[in-house]
């Protein structure tokens, strides 16, 4: 059976101040049934893990660098965001595969480092609009994957978020059939790439909102949640959390 994920993504939203929602998220959620995970920019991962004190909340980073240590100016390893406090990286965002240019290979490489250094990486993926529209996203969701996913690569190491582009910030969100479809094509896939697919969860990601949560988790092989904007306030991402 896997245990369910909410994940919270921040993106670069967040300073000192905003700290107080995790009181009022773990306040609304002191025991929870799911894993709770929250990834906030990482100059606020060490007093994010001060803030949660005892409660189970888990914390990510939002990428890391593909080596331990040395020249890189600017970028963060996987073995810091450990010692920052956190237990997981998302890793191939969309957002960072158009801004920074991530390849699949750079992806599996920055999943790799993490294993290495004890975090569970969380592995996105997902079409564009056009190639929604032109009836390739079976297709390049699988090559995402196959591309994305390293060596080594287990269920308790790694997470997948599907995150369709056009989804993203958008208020669009796929067809329940469409979700279904996608997750079991990448069910199916990870059965051919690795021993203990079935433990491995897979989250929908794009436009989540309390309104429809419900909906979408209630799709055959939809493990949780990768949110964006909706997490930022524990008023919109607790109602979420208790969806699942
Ligand atoms: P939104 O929930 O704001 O659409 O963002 C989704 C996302 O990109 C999470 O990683």
């Amino acid at each position: 059976m896997r245990r369910k994920l909410a994940a919270g993504n921040w993106k670069m939203n967040g300073t000192t101040a905003t700290l107080d929602q995790v009181k009022a998220l773990t306040d609304a959620h002191p025991d929870p049934a799911v894993d709770i995970l929250l990834c906030p920019p990482a100059t606020l991962i060490a007093q994010m893990a001060w803030a949660r004190g005892s409660h189970a909340l888990q914390i990510g980073g939002q990428d890391c660098h593909a080596q331990d240590s040395g020249a890189h100016t600017g970028d963060i390893s996987a073995a810091m965001l450990k010692d920052a406090g956190a237990s997981h990286v998302i890793l191939g965002h969309s957002e960072r595969r158009a801004d920074h240019a991530e390849s699949d290979a750079d992806v599996a490489a920055k999943a790799q480092a993490a294993h290495a250094a004890g975090l569970i990486a969380v592995i996105c993926l997902g079409e564009t609009l056009d190639q929604r529209d032109a009836g390739t996203a079976l297709e390049v969701v699988t090559v995402q994957l196959r591309g994305s996913l390293p060596d080594g690569a287990t269920a308790a190491n790694t997470v997948i978020a599907y995150e369709p582009v056009w989804a993203i910030g958008t208020g669009r969100v796929p067809t329940v059939a469409q979700i279904a479809e996608v997750h079991g094509r990448l069910r199916v896939t990870l059965h051919d790439m690795m021993r203990d697919a079935d433990g491995v969860r897979i989250l929908y990601g794009g436009s989540v909102k309390a309104e429809n949560a419900a909906e979408i988790f209630a799709v055959a092989d939809v493990d949780g949640a990768l949110v964006g904007g909706a997490s930022l306030q524990a008023v919109d991402f607790a109602p979420i959390v208790a969806a699942l």
